[in-house]
């Protein structure tokens, strides 16, 4: 991009969308927009009534420094530094998976379920997104987050902070900890949900992913191990010791994954087990309740 003292937002808004368009960015012409937005702190109304104002030596640095990010295929939601999960809005930085408008579907059926005064586990908790959802739209329910990565738990502490206020953590509503999965919890807590959107993907087809996620997301968020079925394994095998009796575990899948999840659970003894589609018609979320 080059800078000239007589570029209007309408001139420059152009040379973004040209410049994202021949990287081969999906969304060209929208992303280029919400970086402007971004960038110069308006919204799309004063771009499209005030196209022809002056843009600053300032105001141009920033942006085309958002455009060039934005060309290496960065994710816009890790330039802006936000996502909207579940109509609220999160930090996101690239230590912490973007929070998808799939994983509704898992907070969604969730919440269908859950009681005023509930006990929530969110493993591999990342953001916290789904977590802190729950909370918000609930009364008196409490919850545990727990995640390998620490620099994840700290992108987690601010939007618990940010969702349900600054006295979350203190206040023991949340309770956020580092730890593999299951490993250093305490084994006398019990939870009458226990909710996670693993890493599933298999780790030979996360090379063909778009390089906004294969380069930019965090590998140990994608990678399900050789089958993608690592984590399901685990969370299942060990999720029962830490359920209440009737208490529900709610895992996020792909596509791909509902019948072999759905034995997992079976055989690890799960009953009324629920295979639920998402809005593509996709399998997406298993569900099954704790053996009495
Ligand atoms: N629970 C977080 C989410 O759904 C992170 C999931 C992950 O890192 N696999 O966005």
């Amino acid at each position: 991009m080059i800078y000239n003292e007589k570029q209007t937002y309408a001139e420059l808004f152009r040379q973004g969308c040209e410049e994202l368009r021949a990287a081969g960015v999906g969304e060209a012409d929208t992303d280029a927009r919400l970086l402007l937005e971004w960038c110069l702190g308006t919204d799309r109304n004063t771009l499209l009534a005030h196209g022809d104002r002056g843009v600053s030596r300032e105001e141009y640095d920033r942006y085309a420094d958002a455009v060039g990010r934005r060309r290496a295929r960065v994710p816009l939601q890790y330039i802006t530094g936000e996502q909207d999960f579940m109509g609220l809005t999160f930090v996101v930085n690239e230590k912490v998976l973007i929070p998808r408008q799939d994983t509704e579907v898992l907070a969604e059926e969730v919440l269908r379920h859950l009681h005023d005064g509930m006990r929530i586990l969110d493993m591999c908790t990342g953001s916290g997104c789904i977590l802190f959802s729950l909370l918000r739209y609930s009364n008196g329910c409490t919850g545990v987050g727990v995640d390998v990565s620490e620099e994840a738990l700290s992108v987690a502490r601010a939007n618990a902070e940010r969702i349900l206020g600054a006295q979350a953590l203190d206040s023991m509503r949340v309770t956020l900890r580092q730890g593999d999965l299951f490993t250093g919890m305490d084994e006398s807590d019990r939870f009458d949900i226990i909710v996670s959107n693993p890493p599933y993907i298999k780790t030979s087809v996360i090379e063909s992913l778009m390089p906004e996620v294969r380069e930019h997301e965090p590998r140990t968020a994608l990678d399900g191990h050789e089958d993608g079925l690592f984590f399901y394994r685990q969370i299942i095998g060990q999720a029962g010791r830490f359920l209440q009796g009737g208490g529900m575990l709610f895992l996020e899948i792909g596509y791909d994954q509902g019948e072999s999840v759905r034995l997992l659970m079976e055989e690890a003894g799960y009953r009324e087990i629920e295979v639920i589609r998402d809005y593509a018609g996709l399998d997406r979320v298993v569900c099954g309740g704790k053996y009495v």
